[in-house]
């Protein structure tokens, strides 16, 4: 089996409609690079995660869950397998707590809780991806995460059946949760918020959004961070931005064909043009070279690298 001719039995004719064949992967991910997978799900429903979770098994495909792609980076010879990909995106509003699907737009997530009166996600404004992607990965920023809100949630496990669990069970440590790229699906998410002033989290939300726009390659195809933030210095310290060793290492001027490093922020790899998933590997390990060879500190990745050839 190769990476684009995978052999995908027969679907039930059912969920057929929710499938696409031969979809290349840049048009799932934000990066926009990588080439074809077998065939992607659209999980719209958890009913529908179930079934194709059951289809999956029993065809023994290979699979990889996403949301939106914007923190993967996608293989040039594609996925010999199944995308998952989550797009449950219900909303609802009991009292402080809002409950919503996981492939629902993280921002308008935010967006939707300010509108029906209840803050506390504003300072997320803008983060790009769905929040299912958002709670796997427990994004933040400005000191910050999402892993703050959540108290519930519902996933696929692995074994194929559908379970509430509370947010003790996600492990939820620096953009990294303990069930991210374990098999479990997330279906969807309760997070409690608080009704506030919804005026100054609209003040909040259109600043944190312009400081972005200012800061971030918003217009350009990325995927946010590419190296973890390290460890802080003291336990009342923030963690040391991984993005000014890469600066004072000399990053920004590296480049590997169409992928640069984005000239605002050193920790950011933008595809100009037509970059190739290998050119972006090789610019990353040009990066981490480098501020390993200044400052004798291993960078790690905090983008998600979808298999070519899982196990
Ligand atoms: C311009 C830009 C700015 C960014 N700024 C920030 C920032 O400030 N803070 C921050 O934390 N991140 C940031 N990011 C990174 C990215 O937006 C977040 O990590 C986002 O939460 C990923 O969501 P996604 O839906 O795109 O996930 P994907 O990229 O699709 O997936 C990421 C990982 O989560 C898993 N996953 C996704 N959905 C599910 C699900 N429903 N069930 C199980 N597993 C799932 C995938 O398997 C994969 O391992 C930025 C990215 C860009 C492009």
């Amino acid at each position: 089996m190769t990476a684009d001719t995978p052999f995908i039995p027969d679907l039930p004719p059912d969920l057929a409609p929710l499938t696409r064949r031969q979809v290349p992967l840049r048009d799932l991910t934000t990066l926009r690079v990588g080439g074809p997978a077998g065939l992607v799900c659209r999980l719209t429903t958890p009913e529908a995660a179930l079934r194709f979770h059951r289809w999956v098994e029993n065809s023994g495909l290979p699979f990889y869950i996403l949301g939106a792609g914007s923190n993967v980076l996608a293989p040039d010879d594609g996925f010999a397998g199944v995308i998952l990909k989550v797009e449950t995106s219900d909303f609802s509003v009991t009292g402080n707590l809002v409950t919503a699907g996981a492939g629902l737009d993280f921002d308008s997530l935010i967006a939707q809780s300010l509108n029906a009166g209840l803050v506390g996600l504003e300072f997320a404004s803008g983060i790009p991806g769905t929040l299912g992607g958002a709670v796997m990965g427990n994004a933040g920023c400005y000191g910050h995460e999402i892993g703050e809100f959540v108290r519930t949630a519902r996933l696929l496990t692995p074994e194929g059946h559908i379970e509430e669990v509370g947010a003790d069970e996600f492990g939820f440590a620096y953009r990294l949760t303990q069930l991210r790229e374990t098999g479990a699906v997330l279906l969807d998410v309760t997070l409690a918020m608080c009704a506030g002033d919804g005026d100054q989290a609209m003040a909040v939300r259109h600043e944190r959004i312009a400081d972005r726009r200012a800061k971030h390659p918003v217009d350009q195809a990325c995927a946010g961070s590419w190296f973890r933030n390290l460890p802080a210095a003291s336990p009342d310290d923030r963690r040391q931005a991984a993005g000014r060793l890469l600066e004072a290492a000399g990053a920004k001027a590296m480049h590997e064909g169409d992928a640069r490093v984005f000239e605002r922020h050193a920790n950011i790899i933008v595809n100009a043009g037509r970059a190739t998933s290998d050119q972006i590997s090789r610019l990353a390990a040009r990066m981490q070279a480098a501020v390993r060879d200044r400052f004798k500190v291993e960078l790690v990745e905090e983008v998600r690298r979808l298999p070519q050839n899982p196990a």
